[in-house]
């Protein structure tokens, strides 16, 4: 941090830049631009499923690399993309480029696996599943491609409506996962009604396993009811072999993580997909 007096007025100068009003205001200006000169990109990070150690999903993940800044991360700029409303069309691109890239790798003969694109509380409306019929058709792929990630605090407001635009998704044969799950306030006697395919659990609880007691009996009981729900279940933020140990043992289904490995390029993707993911445990 620096401080300055300029002429009797007090400047003050943050190292965070999306703490100060300039530096929002500077952040949304520079996120105009990086959309007009394709500063953003996505890695793809592994979904393994925890039985067989075989890719069978990865998720999509934004990154914007700013020409002076550097690389800047999603958690920084995505909430200030939020406030500005600009995540529409951030969140647009994502799907364009992810619909673009596995259509490029059904093409090319891979075995299918389900790309999963994160989707914002702002872009969860009634023009949603229209709009992911229309890329589906545009790009011609199959929809067992694509998985949506969307979050708990979107199905907290007006329940009807919300599990009516989930429905039209799925009825389009598109994967459904409720991400960072147990994060939200979403009500349990609701969860039922929500037509999700994968319950996603938070890595904050993963991370203290199996060290803190509270997070294990919390991830075995999420574990444990999306079973009873009928629902797929996954960890995210999955970094050692004892975690791996532990989830295996509450049966869970998938995993994600840098135990695996980070979000990677294309290339590198692919490069994984022959690969078989055992660990000695
Ligand atoms: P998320 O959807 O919950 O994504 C998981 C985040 O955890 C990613 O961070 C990923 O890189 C990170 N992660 C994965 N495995 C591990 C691990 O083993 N250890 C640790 N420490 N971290 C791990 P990332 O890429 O920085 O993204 C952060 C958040 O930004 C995402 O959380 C998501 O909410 C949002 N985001 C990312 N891409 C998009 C996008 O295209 N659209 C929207 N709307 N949001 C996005
Ligand atoms: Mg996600
Ligand atoms: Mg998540
Ligand atoms: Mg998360």
């Amino acid at each position: 941090h620096s401080a300055g007096n300029v002429s009797g007025s007090f400047v003050f100068y943050s190292d965070s830049m999306n703490q100060s009003i300039a530096g929002r205001l500077y952040l949304e200006s520079s996120m105009r631009k990086a959309l007009e000169n394709q500063e953003f990109y996505l890695q793809y990070q592994p979904k393994v499923d925890i039985q067989s150690g075989k890719i069978i999903g990865a998720e999509a993940l934004l990154r914007w690399q700013h020409p002076e800044k550097g690389l800047i991360s999603p958690a920084e700029f995505i909430p200030v993309a939020e406030e500005t409303g600009l995540i529409l069309q951030i969140d647009a691109w994502v799907l364009e480029t992810a619909c673009a890239q596995a259509k490029e790798w059904q093409d090319s003969g891979i075995a299918p696996f389900r790309i999963a694109v994160n989707v914002t509380a702002r872009e969860f409306t009634n023009s949603l599943p229209m709009r992911i019929k229309e890329a589906l058709q545009r790009y011609q792929i199959s929809p067992q491609w694509l998985e949506l990630e969307i979050t708990e605090s979107m199905l907290m407001h007006s329940t009807q409506s919300v599990i009516a635009i989930m429905e039209q998704i799925t009825a389009q044969n598109v994967i459904l996962a409720l991400d960072d799950f147990g994060t939200g306030y979403s009500s349990l006697s609701y969860l039922k009604r929500f037509p999700i395919d994968t319950l996603k659990i938070d890595r904050s609880f993963i991370l203290n396993i199996p060290t803190d007691q509270n997070d294990c009996a919390i991830a075995s009981a999420i574990i444990m009811m999306a079973k009873q729900l009928k629902h797929k279940v996954i960890a995210e933020g999955v970094e050692t072999r004892e975690q791996l140990a532990f989830l295996i043992n509450a049966g869970c289904d998938e995993v994600q993580g840098y135990l695996y490995s980070r979000p990677v390029s294309p290339q590198q993707l692919i490069a994984l997909l022959d690969k078989n993911f055992h660990f000695d445990i």
